[in-house]
């Protein structure tokens, strides 16, 4: 089959069909700018819309919990890198927000019964700190009546990204 193209209406560019996105609004069912221009546009409102842009995503994020734990999963396979050294940051974190007189076995025995959880409902359930351990106003430490076993669902409703996958 023949490649088709079709004209950008913000740079002007010919460009073959495969670098539009596709709008089922337009009768073409391609969006009326390139992926170049588009993301460009949806870039810059971003960052002269940083509020918005914020509360609109932990909208979306809240509304669509398995989308974006796939979306952020996705990203993870495509950055081990900067992911292992996240939760490496995340580990260090913990062992410092855990005070010495804390017996690691309570924390260990939280993490058991939320994999045993898990592997009796069939539901993929993570251990989520009831106080975050990065908290804005307070932080939490990393003690066992700080955690609770929360549906992967629920967690990722809670939109922490990285709690949400790496603390299963
Ligand atoms: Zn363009």
């Amino acid at each position: 089959m023949a490649k088709k193209f079709k004209n950008c209406s913000s740079c002007n560019q010919f460009l073959s069909e495969s670098s539009f996105y596709s709008d089922k609004r337009n009768n073409s069912g391609l969006s009326s700018d390139c992926k170049f221009c588009h993301t460009t546009r949806v870039r810059h409102w971003q960052k002269c819309n940083p509020e918005k842009f914020k509360s609109d995503k932990a909208k979306y994020q809240k509304a669509h919990p398995e989308q974006t734990c796939a979306k952020t999963l996705r990203w993870q396979t495509k950055h081990p890198g900067y992911c292992r050294a996240q939760y490496q940051n995340y580990m260090t974190r913990q062992i410092f927000a855990m005070p010495s007189w804390v017996n690691a076995k309570d924390i260990t025995a939280v993490y058991n019964k939320c994999q045993a959880i898990s592997k009796r409902t069939g539901i993929l359930h993570h251990v989520d700190h009831i106080i975050p351990l990065r908290g804005k106003p307070v932080s939490g430490l990393h003690i066992p009546w700080n955690l609770q076993i929360l549906s992967a669902h629920d967690n990722c409703s809670k939109s922490n990204k990285f709690i949400c996958e790496k603390v299963a």
